[in-house]
This record gives C-alpha cells, structure tokens and sequence, in this order.
C-alpha cells in the first residue's frame, strides 16, 4: 500500500523523484528546498525531536522532525519503520551538533513533507556495517544484503575497474567479442556444466570454461586483438576464491610473441594500480616456474615477504637422523626473530603441519639464540652442525629455523602452507601492500598417476618452447611451455600461453595426450580444421574478475564481488536453484530420472 502524508502543499512534483541523492548534501547547501528519496536506516527519538537516517546507494542523510514546529508530521516519523522508503521535501539547515564521521554530518533536512513510496517488513538482519545476519541468512535475502555499505564498495570498485580494463583494451586497439554459452562439451580441464538440447534428442551443450577456442578462431578469422568481459562456468569443487561461475578478462593478439603479451597485460594491471590504487610499479619481476617451486614450493608465491626456502640436503644427511636420511627433500625457512617461540606454539605448529591439508609429518626446528642454539634434532646434530646448517638460511640471533623431510613436491606444498601461515601470523601480509610477479616456463605437461597419462598443464593448445619441442615424445616432462601465469599477493590472477597454430604440431600435442586421431578430430576438428586456413601465430590471457576485484580489496574471497553468488554447495539459497523440473519438462527432453 502507498500512503501520503499532505501536511503541506506538495512541491513534489518533477520528472525525477528527487532533487539531490542522500549522500551529496553539504553545509554550502544551506537553506536550499531539496527532495530526497530513501530508505529509513535507522530513526532516533528524542523527546521533543525525532531523528531519521535515510539511506540510499550514496549515503545517509539526517531528518529532523520539531515537535514545536509540526507535532503532527514529528508524530507521524515516529511511526516509519526501519527500510520504508520515504520522499522527504525541506530544507538543508547547518546541524547544532555535527558529525565529523558523516560526509553529510554538517546538515540535515528539516523536513515539512514526507510521502511514504512504500513499507517495509523489518529485515531479518540489521543493515549495519556489523550486520547481526548469519551467512546463509544474508544469502537468502541477498537483496538486502547488498543495501550494506561494504557490498555497495565492492560492487562499485568492480564497476569500475571493469570501465577502466574497457578503456585500456580500448585504446590498445582491442575489440569486445561475445562468444556463445552453449558449446560442445570436452573431456579436458574443469568438469562442464551441460544443458539438454530440446531439438536434439539425447545430446547436450556444454557451458563454457573459457571460450578459448573461440578466441583462437577469431584469431584465424583476422580479429588480431580481442578481449572479453566474460561469464565461465565450472564445475568444480568450491572454495572462498572459486564460484561455478565467474567472471573472466579473456584477451587474444596475433602476430605477437610472449614478450609482447607479458607488456601489454603487466601494462594493464600497472594502470588499474595507478588509477585505482595511485600506486606505481616499475617493471613486475619474473621468476621461473622452476624457481618458484624451489624458493617458495607454489607456481603462485605471495612474495610480500620473504622468507625463501634453502634446501638441505647435503647439510643434513648422513648424521644417522632417518627422517632426513630417507626424505627425498629436507627444506627450511627462516622466521625472523621468532627463537623466543615457546614449547606451546611450537607444539601448535607442528600440528598445523600434520593437518590432513598440509600434509607433513613432523616439524624440525632450530633456534638461534643468544651464544646458543637449541633444536628438536639435538641427538643428532652438534652445536657446530646446526650452526652451519643457520648458516645457510643466513640467520640472526632471535630467529627460528623451521624444517620439513619427504617427498619432493609434498614437502615443498606443506613448507609453502607454513610460510604463508608464518607470514599471516606475523603480519608480514599486509592487505594494503601489493606484490606482482610473473611465474614464467611451466612446463607443458603433468603426469597424473591416477590415470597413468599426461595432461596439459595450462590447456592442450599452449605452444611448448621451439627448443624444447624436439623432447616431446622423447623426454614429454621435460618439454617447458611458452605459459605464464601473473600473480599478485599469492594470488593468480591470470595465466595464458603462446597457442598453437600448427596443424602438425597440434595434433603431435593431442597424442602425447593420448588421444586417437579419431578423438581429436571428434572433439576438436573445428580447430584443427581451421588451422588449414591461414592460422596467424597467436597467444593470449585470461584474468580472473573477480578475484582482480577482491585482491584490489585485500581480501580472499570473491563471493562479495558477484552480486548474487552460489554458497559453498553451489546452490543459489536465495532462488532454491538448483531445483528439481517438472515432468513434463523432463518428457520433452526425453530424461529419465532414476
Ligand atoms: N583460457 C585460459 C583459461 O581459462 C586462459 C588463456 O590461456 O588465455 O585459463
């Protein structure tokens, strides 16, 4: 229901609803007739005065009510409920008592004229910076939610990076393409999202993961620098920075090499920092993928801080200590100034490194102390020993030297778990301070045990380096990729590759893949068709949305950049999606449901 309130005559009446937003209003605009529309935030009274915030996307505005001045109108604020939405016509007066805190705290509307434009139950949660909603609750009514001061940040920071990567790929000459949503399934990468086809009987579309190979054709069909603001569907398990779906920046250029792609996105990402950040980087440092996993054990190190691993192999064996004798890696860092760490918080270190996710099974430490060093391998290490393994990491006195033992890559993954967990712990990861790198060299391919084959580390389109081509079939682990990934704080926030435009080599890649001929025709003969037609070389990027939004905010997830995100099983709680159809719809698709 809509109900007025005339208690004066009404000056409301002009094109748009309001004269100014809730957020604009300044002491300059003292004694200025104004109109304003909002939601009631939260309403104060004050014996003789009563008080209402009124909200919109662009801030708070106070109303004050007189009783002496109009009792009637002071009575019938008095009545508004928390999230009604008001039009209010008064004028701007200075505040007596002013809110420094407030942008518009200098002013407030003594208002004659309210017009209720509609009522509101109370939330089930208060639109508070510290709302008193539970997660799944906020979800459910996520509408109500993004009424909130942080969503409406993080919704406008999106906003506008998106203008400002617009505008770059704009100015360098690149053209926005949309590609389909329903395409053809593959059995490589994420799992698919399907889609029944209707017209089809039995058959299915796939959602895509990227819209890679369609980039690819646009390269052959001459559109030499494309990009993308782009949904991609996957569907994986979730995680604080994974949605089944998100946001890409897909980019393409032909005629270019990966030095020109590396430029032109380390140049992107510079002008989203100056312009968003006002911060300013020289040249991003590069690191190989190989030299990432030996300093930091991850092919996306958060190099805020320091702390690099020094392996310690030919320190440490042969002193009859058999967890090292036997580990295939035995590798440490060195905290800094932390040897004061008491039995307790070594104890809860070691169990950090044995949870299930991290995977260790004990933890050596060493302590560098004043004229003494102390370690849990005392047994079988001399003072002299352990000094010259301390040594190695360059150690001070007052620091702790933390080590793991085992298998290579397990090792290095758990190692990797406990320097980001030290560098939390010691606030070496500051949420206002960034870190881009560039991980270059993957290698092209991985060996997964499980199905005893390899698999394309990046996609099977990526071009392996020319020199190293030739070990394709003879040595494939060895075979290094023309890929890149660029990382910030931890994060990857994109990675592409130099394609493939080869026919020949195309298809040399899909059998150390292990495909038949017959399968890569059937899957990707569209690709490999066009490849006969005058493929320019080509190579590309695609960044993460989503999470550029959220490393911008220094925070880990990327829930709260997607206005309306699945929970962590992928359901939608506020639509009830997923949700079982109809049978008839199921007849017309001719499923069966088991
Ligand atoms: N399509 C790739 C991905 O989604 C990115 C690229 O190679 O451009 O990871």
């Amino acid at each position: 229901m809509i109900f007025f309130c005339n208690f004066a005559t009404s000056k409301l009446v002009t094109n748009m609803l309001r004269t100014h937003n809730c957020g604009e209003l300044r002491i300059d605009n003292k004694a200025q007739e104004v109109v304003l529309c909002g939601w009631v935030h939260r309403s104060r009274n004050l014996g003789g005065m009563t008080f209402i915030d009124l909200r919109d996307r662009y801030g708070l505005t106070q109303l004050a009510f007189n009783e002496q001045v109009n009792k009637e109108l002071c009575s019938f604020a008095r009545t508004l409920g928390r999230e009604y939405v008001l039009q209010v016509e008064g004028v701007v007066c200075e505040r007596s008592s002013k809110n420094p805190k407030m942008p518009t705290g200098d002013i407030e509307i003594e208002v004659h004229n309210i017009k209720v434009l509609n009522q509101s139950k109370t939330p089930p949660f208060t639109i508070e910076d510290n709302t008193d909603g539970g997660d799944e609750l906020r979800m459910r009514y996520r509408y109500l939610d993004l009424r909130r001061n942080i969503l409406k940040q993080n919704l406008s920071l999106r906003h506008r990076l998106s203008i400002l990567i617009r505008n770059y790929m704009n100015d360098s000459g690149f053209m926005e393409i949309e590609t389909p949503f329903l395409i053809k399934s593959t059995p490589e990468g994420a799992r698919d999202f399907v889609v029944p086809s209707r017209m089809n009987d039995g058959q299915f579309y796939a959602l895509p993961q990227s819209p890679q190979t369609f980039k690819q054709l646009l390269m052959v069909a001459g559109y030499d620098r494309y990009f993308q603001l782009v949904r991609c569907f996957r569907d994986e398990d979730l995680r604080a920075d994974r949605q089944p779906e998100f946001t890409q920046l897909d980019c393409e250029m032909a005629f270019v090499e990966q030095e020109d792609v590396l430029q032109m996105f380390e140049g992107l990402m510079k002008y989203l920092f100056v312009k968003e950040k006002e911060l300013e980087f020289g040249s991003f440092p590069r690191i190989t993928w190989d030299e990432a996993m030996r300093l930091y054990g991850s092919d996306k190190p958060d190099v805020r801080f320091g702390m690099q691993f020094v392996e310690l192999n030919d320190a440490v064996k042969g002193a009859n200590f058999k967890v090292f004798d036997e580990a295939e890696l035995v590798v440490g860092v060195c905290v800094k100034n932390c040897a004061d760490y008491t039995r307790k918080q070594l104890d809860e270190l070691t169990e950090f490194v044995k949870r299930p996710q991290v995977g260790a099974s004990g933890l050596v430490y060493i302590k560098v102390t004043e004229g003494e060093i102390k370690s849990s391998v005392d047994k079988f290490y001399s003072p002299q020993q352990l000094t010259s393994i301390s040594k190695k990491f360059n150690a001070q006195t007052g620091d702790l030297i933390l080590i793991l033992a085992g298998e290579k890559h397990k090792t290095r993954a758990a190692l990797s778990c406990l320097r980001l967990e030290m560098g939390t712990r010691l606030g070496l990861r500051k949420s206002d301070d960034f870190a881009p790198l560039w991980v270059v060299d993957f290698p092209l391919l991985e060996w997964d045990e499980d199905t005893q084959r390899y698999y394309a580390m990046h996609h099977p389109f990526t071009a392996p380096k020319t020199e190293d081509y030739p070990k394709l079939f003879t040595a494939p682990a060895d075979v290094r990729a023309n890929a890149y990934d660029l990382v910030v704080n931890g994060v990857e926030l994109g990675g592409g590759s130099i394609r493939i435009h080869d026919r020949d080599m195309q298809n040399d890649m899909f059998k150390t893949l292990g495909f038949t001929e017959e399968e890569a025709k059937n899957q990707f003969g569209f690709l490999l068709d066009a490849f006969e037609y005058g493929a320019p070389p080509h190579g590309g990027i695609a960044f993460g949305f989503d999470r550029i939004c959220a490393v911008f905010s220094g925070v880990d997830s990327i829930r709260d950049f997607i206005a309306f995100p699945k929970n962590n099983n992928g359901r939608d709680v506020m639509l009830d999606a997923p949700s079982n159809i109809s049978q008839a719809q199921l007849d017309e698709l001719n499923i069966k449901l088991k």
